[in-house]
């Protein structure tokens, strides 16, 4: 048979296009594989089922393909992975994981929406009990196994990106004693640097032992334990997590479309690869950047459900034409909340644009208010045009509501004059007169300091 549309990939991005496709194009013929077994969960919850405020992993499953069938209507078989592609014949073949058969299927409009699989480091063996890298449902499940039989009183992270430090905080609720090792010499390297202070200062603060530039060469066993080595000293752990990154889940379609360097399909803004019946979103793919004018690699679950409701829009006949991110992101790490939207003072100036900064550092709420807690925005605005670019948030309450603004400001080119004078709420439960978004702006404006 050959498939009207066919969607490799269950979870965000996969899910979205094939709502679309089903609403849009309800008699197209519509089949969904998944490698897992599970389906639509919410993977960025996963450290907080560590840390115990959510109380178990089957919380973060938004559907199972039963319930999936039954709302959705639309069958998702799992169990299924897509181990080759050859476009030129619109075939996809699909290994059954538990015969080991594989199949050759049809299709005539394709999803690719695989994800990504984190990197794993050569020297480390997943297969030892109390190793872990921290991406799936299944692995939350091994991890919470592991953490509750054994009960270890160290661990050591590699690793302090996003993942690493909501981890990190997850193990430091659970009254274990973290160590994190990092190849860079900065915590949260990809976060402009008012982030990176604010996160290394809060390390410190709660007694996390942070060893930058340090290389991992070596993990192995030890009675108990782990032995972790680099060329000049060793450490030692109860349990290990590798979260050093992720690469595109795109093997197996290698030399069949355009990919970048690191294995990311490259789409055009309706989510088309260079094959137009091949279409790619999420984690797997590239995004197109409203202020850079190019595709980024930039795997965020938001980008994933927006991009795969294009891709499932434009391959059910429709016509939409994704306006592009801006770089919004936000990370919990104990009592902050850090955000950033559009591009930092450092992002700007790589890529030759010259920029002011303002700050503004102000409560979430009235003084007088119990519960205040300090917020500090920066506003990065182009020297010559005042159009704000980007802006940065280290708050102790939630960052959510000066970065969302902001990235409204970024996205429709706003200038730090229309920010200064925007009608921004106030009462004092919930914000005071002068919030500290409106604040930098207006001292952009009246070039304060
Ligand atoms: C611990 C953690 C925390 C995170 N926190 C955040 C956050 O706070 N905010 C945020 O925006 N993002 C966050 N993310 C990222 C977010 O989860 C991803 O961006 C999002 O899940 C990507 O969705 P996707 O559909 O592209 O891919 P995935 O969710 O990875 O889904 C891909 C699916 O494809 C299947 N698959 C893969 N290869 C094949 C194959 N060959 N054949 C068949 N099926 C295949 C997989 O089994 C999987 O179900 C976090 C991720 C992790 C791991």
């Amino acid at each position: 048979m050959r498939w009207d549309c066919y969607v490799i990939g269950a979870d965000a991005a996969g899910l979205s296009a094939a709502i679309q496709i089903k609403r849009l194009r309800p008699q197209a013929s519509l089949k969904v594989i998944n490698m897992g077994r599970i389906i639509s969960y919410g993977a960025c919850g996963i450290p907080f089922v560590i840390s115990g405020e959510i109380a178990a992993p089957e919380k973060l499953i938004h559907f199972t393909p039963e319930s999936f069938a039954k709302l959705r209507g639309i069958r998702v078989d799992t169990g299924l992975e897509a181990v080759s592609l050859r476009t030129k014949d619109h075939l996809v073949e699909v290994k059954d994981l538990e015969t080991g058969k594989t199949t050759a299927e049809e299709y005539g409009q394709l999803l690719i929406a695989t994800g990504a699989l984190p990197y794993r480091l050569p020297f480390v063996d997943y297969h030892e009990e109390g190793v872990f890298h921290v991406h799936t449902i299944e692995g939350l499940t091994r991890i919470l196994a592991f953490l509750e039989k054994t009960k270890p009183r160290t661990a050591a992270i590699i690793g302090a990106g996003n993942i690493g430090l909501e981890l990190a905080e997850a193990l430091k609720k659970r009254g274990i004693d973290v160590l994190i090792l990092e190849l860079l010499p900065e915590p949260a390297a990809l976060w402009p640097a008012r982030i990176r202070r604010a996160v290394a200062k809060k390390i410190e603060e709660k007694h996390i032992r942070f060893f930058p530039g340090t290389a991992v060469k070596k993990v192995s066993k030890n009675g108990r334990g782990f032995v972790l080595e680099t060329d000049e000293r060793s450490f030692e752990a109860e349990a290990v997590f590798t979260v050093v990154g992720t690469a595109p889940a795109t093997a197996f379609c290698r030399g069949e479309a355009d990919m970048t360097r690191n294995g990311a399909l490259e789409v055009d803004r309706r989510g088309r690869t260079s094959d137009p019946d091949v279409f790619s979103a999420g984690d797997c793919a590239t995004v197109y950047h409203r202020l850079l004018k190019r595709n980024v690699y930039y795997p965020l679950g938001s980008t994933a459900n927006k991009m795969g409701r294009v891709a499932g829009i434009n391959m059910a006949g429709g016509d939409v034409v994704f306006p592009g991110i801006v770089g919004t992101q936000i990370l919990k790490f104990f009592e902050l909340s850090l955000a950033k939207t559009g591009l930092s003072r450092e992002e700007a100036e790589k890529e030759g644009i010259k920029t002011k900064s303002s700050v503004a550092r102000r409560l979430d709420k009235s003084r007088y208010y119990p519960g205040a807690v300090p917020v500090e925005v920066e506003l990065v605005s182009e020297e010559e045009s005042g159009k704000i670019v980007g802006a940065v948030v280290v708050s102790g309450g939630n960052a959510v509501s000066f970065i969302d603004p902001a990235a409204v400001a970024v996205y429709a080119g706003l200038t730090i004059e229309d920010l200064g004078w925007f009608d921004s709420a106030y009462a004092p439960p919930y914000a005071p007169v002068w919030n500290a978004l409106v604040s930098a702006a207006l001292k952009a404006v009246s070039n304060e300091d």
